[in-house]
Parts: structure tokens; sequence; C-alpha cells
């Protein structure tokens, strides 16, 4: 009997085989490391709310953020926390107390007209004097604080290991340490799946008819370059610093130029500050490792979001890091959306996400698209020839 197969335990595979094996589907999820290793257990770990896509108007990913928000709250309660989100306002700049107040009445407007229950705290906002007690942040021209909330994963690793375990106990397979070299088709349909084990380099070869691609920002090598897809990446990191930080239950939303541009998240991470999200284009690359100019740049930035806080090279104490899809095969710009693309025989499919906030989402749109609502009969009869 034709098989099932995953690839990629991080987020979008490990949900992908749980909205399966809901509908009846028993699939093969592999994944060349021992434990997840990829940009899902190196996130962040913010799930995110709308509010950020208010800014430009995009509502239907506003909905998606929120819809994914309620699906990790639901299923997952005990691996979520809310993380109060608090962006200090300065005057004459863009990002004003007036702006987030329209922003604020509009999601809630938009959350009653959608039915979009958000188990969080209300939005709101905080005086200067609370921003400054708070947080040692540049005061000059500071107003206040924007305050919202959104869902973070307490241990995105734990997740995952949770969501593997439950996909071997509810009769899927997990394949660890195995990678999934090429596929074999005969006629443009898929035949087989051949895998490698990365400790002793065993090679064999699964009967499949259905191959998903859940690889991140490998997504597609399986198929050969002759078919590969533009998926460059862009390298994305965190770095763990060891710095004053924010009250435990806050993240601060700092920019460099304060009150305008891109900013990055800090927040309290044991007796340390976690500083994120850096990017830079990577094009081509297979090892997600920040580079010495890489750190420096990130420091730069790091110190005119803290103008008062002194630091160097030496208040790095971890580095997180991902590899992640690009839009157009440059590595310049990160793909935003959720993809499902199906460029390679019949039977195989990519699911690409943007985010971790909403990979679960796209899986279950693709599952509930190519199986039936009724769970059909157990298909999945293979099993490891070691086990
Ligand atoms: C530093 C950083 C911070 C981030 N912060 C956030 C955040 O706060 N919120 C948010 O929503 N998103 C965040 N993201 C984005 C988010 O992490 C990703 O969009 C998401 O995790 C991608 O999940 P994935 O399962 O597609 O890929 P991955 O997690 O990379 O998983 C892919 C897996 O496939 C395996 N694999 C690949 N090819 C093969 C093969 N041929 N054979 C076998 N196995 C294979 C890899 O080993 C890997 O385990 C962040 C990303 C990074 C890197």
């Amino acid at each position: 009997m034709p098989e099932t197969v995953i690839i990629g335990a991080g987020i979008q595979g490990a949900t992908l085989a749980l909205a399966a094996l809901e509908r009846g589907v028993c699939p093969i999820l592999v994944d060349r490391d021992d434990q997840p290793s990829g940009a899902s257990v190196n996130s962040y770990g913010i799930v995110h709310g709308g509010l950020r896509y208010l800014q430009s108007m995009n509502i239907p990913r506003w909905v998606r953020s929120r819809r994914a928000q309620n699906w990790y709250i639901d299923r997952y309660p005990h691996q979520v926390r809310p993380l109060r989100c608090v962006m200090p306002l300065y005057a004459g700049a863009p990002r004003s107390p007036r702006l987030f107040a329209l922003a604020r009445g509009f999601d809630r407007l938009l959350r009653t007209a959608l039915g979009q229950h958000v188990p969080l705290p209300e939005d709101g906002a905080c005086s200067r004097q609370e921003v400054l007690q708070a947080y040692d942040v540049a005061s000059h021209g500071l107003l206040g604080g924007a305050v919202w909330y959104d869902a973070q994963l307490l241990n995105p690793p734990a997740l995952l290991r949770e969501m593997l375990a439950e996909v071997e106990q509810r009769g899927g397979v997990v394949l660890r340490s195995t990678e999934v070299t090429g596929l074999i088709e005969q006629g443009g349909r898929l035949q087989a799946v051949l895998l490698r084990n990365a400790s002793d380099g065993r090679e064999q070869r699964i009967a499949a008819d259905r191959l998903f691609d859940c690889g991140g920002a490998q997504a597609g090598r399986c198929m050969g370059p002759a078919r590969r897809v533009p998926s460059a990446a862009v390298l994305a990191f965190n770095l763990l610093m060891d710095i004053p930080a924010p009250p435990a239950s806050d993240a601060y939303a700092l920019s460099p130029t304060p009150g305008r541009g891109r900013s990055f998240f800090f927040r309290r991470y044991g007796a340390a500050t976690l500083v994120g999200t850096f990017y830079r284009p990577a094009p081509g690359i297979l090892s997600p490792e920040p580079t010495a100019e890489d750190v420096r740049s990130a420091l730069s930035s790091i110190r005119q979001c803290l103008p008062n806080v002194e630091l160097d090279e030496g208040s790095v104490l971890a580095t997180y890091a991902g590899l992640l899809p690009d839009r157009d095969g440059s590595g310049r710009a990160l793909h935003p959306g959720d993809r499902h693309l199906r460029p390679g025989p019949e039977g195989y499919h990519m699911l690409v996400s943007g985010k971790l906030t909403t990979a679960p989402l796209l899986s279950e749109q693709v599952a509930r698209r190519l199986w039936p609502a009724a769970p059909l009969p157990r298909t999945g009869g293979w099993r490891p020839r070691h086990a």
C-alpha cells in the first residue's frame, strides 16, 4: 500500500501530521535531525495577533493571525502564555498614541464584526513614567507606551516534542536522523521516496503516492536541481544578551530610531534578555550560522535601541538562528504568506509557511482540501525495518 510521507518535523510538518491523523491518514514524518533543530525551535516564539497587519490594512492576514492564536491557545494552553508587549511612543514620530488608539478601535471593531473571540487581555496604553520605571529606554520625547497582548510559546522545542509524541501515540511514524534524498516518479506520478539514515548512511525506498515537503527553507531540494523552486533563504537570528531585561511578563518593542522603522523585541529569558529578530539575505546557504559581522551589526542596532545600556560582544551569551524561505530567490525579502505549491510530479505537495504563527492553519487547510472530513480507513502499515 503506498504511503503518505511528510518531510520535516518542524511546526509545519508536525501540524500537518496531526491534521492527517485526525482524518484517518497515518503519515510517516521524516526529519534529517535527531532532535527538532530548524527555524521552529530557534524562533522568538511569538504567536502574533493581527495588530501589526492593521498598519497595512491586511485584513485577511489579521484574521489568520487571530485564528492561529486561538488554535495554539485551545490546543496547547499549557505551552502558551499571554505576552504583554509595550511599544514606547515618541513626540513627532509616525507611531503616535493617536494612531495606536485608532488601530485598537479598529481591532475591536473587527473582532466584533467577525466574531473573533481572543482569550487574551484587552490592549491599552501606559504612561511615560510607567515605561521609564519598567525599562531603560530613550527618554527624550517619550510620551508613553502602546500596550497589546500576543501569545508566547513558553518553549518551542518542548511543544514540538509534545506534537511528535502525539503523532506516534495516534499511530503515525516519526523517523528521526533520516533524510529524504530523492523521489521516484513514473508517468508524472510520484511512485516512491528515497531515504538515507544520517547515522549509518543506509538507504531505503518507500512506496508513496503522496509526499508533503515541509522542509522549511530547504523545501524542494529533494527534487534535485532541475526542478528546484525559487526558495532561497533569509538568515534570521535572535541574540541572548547579558543586559538588563524588562519585567518578566513584558516584551518591549524598540526601534533604533525611536518611534519609527523596524523594531526588535526585548524580553526576559531566564536571567538574560532575548533580543530579536535580525535578518539578512543568505541565498543558497544550508547552515544557519550568523557571522561575526552579523552579530556586530545587530549589536549596533541594540545600542541604538537602549542608548543607556553598556554592551559589547562579550554581552552575547548565545545565538538562535534559522533559515526562512524568501520571496523571489534573492534572499532579500522574507516570503510573508503561507503557500501550498505543487511544483513536482502528481502527489508532491510543498507547504511553506512564513510564520510559526500561521503554520497550523496552512496544515489544516491543506488537510481539509485533500482528505474528506469523515475518517478514511487507516492506511499506514509501514514500520521502519529496524523497529
Ligand atoms: C530567529 C527566528 C525567529 C522567529 N520568530 C518568529 C516568531 O516570533 N513568530 C513567528 O510566528 N515566526 C517566527 N519565526 C518564523 C518561524 O520560525 C518559521 O516560519 C517556522 O518555524 C517554519 O517552520 P517549518 O516547519 O516550515 O520549518 P523548520 O522549522 O525549519 O523545519 C523544517 C524541518 O525540515 C527538516 N528537513 C529539511 N529538509 C529535509 C530533508 N530533505 N529530509 C529530512 N528532513 C528535512 C529540517 O531538519 C527541519 O527540522 C522565526 C524564525 C527564526 C529563524
